[in-house]
């Protein structure tokens, strides 16, 4: 389908533009200037770079503009410092300009067109225009250098898809084709088109991202779309649904999505043990505050998120999604730590025994445990584990030992353990007393 035709089924299909064009026909639309709000969301500094970048795009007759999430926060009236550009014409030259003025560098992916300038503390994302069409369900795009109203045409949402002129001869006006400032005011997610989630899938995740996190509603007929399309997530690599679930983590209230993704039974196509529920959020809120005032660790977030899976379960979702080394072995651990839970709720255990069981996990993978096992007994262990046992080291190093006439070797190593467990359990409280301890053991081997 051309694009042309894709455009025609929009306006049949769904009427987003339909009105928007009778009333161009009656009257000249209504021209909305942002400048205003520019001027008051952003720091000075960006404010004059947009102007001068608006300034040097149209000298050469290329286009510039905001788009996207900076707009949306714009009209929303909060912060977002993620510029991202569009630029009619060739984003990786206008890019070497900028650097140029602003004494930035750039990094390029000419492969896409596109361009990232930092200068100072700031950054700024200049795309080339460009339209996207789909082979497949859940292919990646093929692209062609387009005009900004193609652009705004391949976003994922109405009020995704609105762009703000940067040019001096039109700076701050608001190209708002899909009427998302509407939907903003309505708090609406609604999708562009018919075919938007079976185009892409992620589209999927990202409209319970910004439905919760901006508390809209998936408008009627998006969320009939979205219900109808859940299959279409079998389309999605693994990877890419990995980047949605990392960034359902980075939000404010994860658990929110993750809920509404139960409800809507897109968190079973994760997998069917994952809960988004109300032990989920009980959690979570757990990880904020213990990792306050720190953003909560993504890896810790998603320990728990994994927690009521089985080992069994955890492998097919760490090989599906990809998971980097160390996150793997953060969930292996925690499901690892989990079987141990019966023995470490012990109370008559030992510190050395609680060392013994706990040692070499990783400490998201502990921490994970802390938080999430039911026993108030096994819960005192770990974190005697996590706020003490943890640093404990004994007195004598290797070195300290060879010089007492030990041979280098795995004894020396056994040696250390045996020492460290002495300390934990409190047989042993000093440098000396330990030298006392490993003669004693010296003269009973030579016996
Ligand atoms: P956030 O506030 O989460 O950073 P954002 O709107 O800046 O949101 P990004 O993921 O950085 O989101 O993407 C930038 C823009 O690119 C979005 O606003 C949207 O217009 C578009 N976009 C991103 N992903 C998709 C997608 N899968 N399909 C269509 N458009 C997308």
């Amino acid at each position: 389908m051309n694009q042309q035709s894709i455009q025609n089924e929009l306006n049949n299909s769904l009427c987003y533009n339909s009105d928007y064009v009778t009333l161009n026909k009656r009257e000249m639309p209504k021209i909305t200037n942002l400048s205003n709000k520019i001027e008051r969301q952003l720091p000075g500094e960006l404010v004059t770079f947009i102007q001068r970048a608006g300034k040097t795009a149209a000298s050469q007759g290329q286009g510039l503009y905001f788009v996207g999430g900076v707009v949306r926060d714009l009209l929303l009236g909060q912060a977002n410092l993620d510029l991202d550009l569009v630029v009619e014409g060739n984003a990786i030259e206008l890019a070497q300009q900028l650097a140029e003025i602003n004494q930035g560098k750039i990094t390029t992916h000419p492969r896409f067109n596109t361009a990232k300038l930092q200068w100072n503390k700031w950054s700024a994302d200049l795309t080339t225009a460009r339209s996207e069409t789909y082979a497949k369900p859940g292919a990646l795009p093929t692209i062609t250098p387009g005009s900004i109203n193609d652009d705004l045409f391949r976003r994922d949402f109405t009020i995704n898809a609105m762009a703000i002129e940067l040019n001096p001869s039109r700076y701050g006006e608001l190209i708002d084709r899909y009427e998302g400032r509407d939907d903003l005011k309505h708090k609406l997610i609604r999708v562009l088109h018919e075919k938007s989630f079976t185009d892409d899938a992620t589209r999927i995740w990202r409209g319970l991202r910004y439905e919760q996190r901006l508390d809209f509603q998936l408008e009627p007929t998006t969320l009939k779309l979205l219900k109808r399309d859940i299959p279409m997530l079998d389309t999605i690599s693994g990877d890419r649904i990995r980047y949605e679930l990392e960034c359902i983590l980075q939000e404010e209230f994860p658990e929110k999505v993750l809920r509404r993704a139960e409800e809507l039974d897109v968190l079973k196509w994760l997998h069917p043990s994952l809960k988004g529920n109300g032990w989920l959020t009980e959690k979570f809120v757990q990880v904020r505050r213990i990792s306050s005032p720190n953003p909560p660790p993504v890896g810790l977030y998603l320990a728990i998120l994994v927690y009521p899976l089985t080992s069994e379960e955890t492998e097919p979702l760490i090989s599906y999604l990809r998971l980097p080394k160390s996150s793997a072995q953060t969930l292996r651990d925690t499901i690892n730590i989990k079987a141990k839970l019966p023995a470490l709720a012990n109370p008559e255990l030992s510190p050395s025994s609680i060392y013994r069981l706990l040692h070499g996990y990783s400490l998201q993978a502990v921490t994970a445990n802390s938080l999430a096992c039911d026993s108030p007994a096994a819960r005192q262990h770990i974190r005697l584990f996590i706020n003490k046992l943890r640093y404990a080291k004994p007195a004598l190093t290797g070195n300290d030992l060879q010089k007492m006439g030990i041979a280098p070797g795995p004894q020396i190593k056994e040696i250390l353990k045996l020492l460290l467990e002495a300390g934990l359990d409190g047989k042993v409280t000093s440098k000396q007393g330990e030298v006392e301890l490993v003669e004693g053991w010296i003269s009973k081997g030579k016996e």
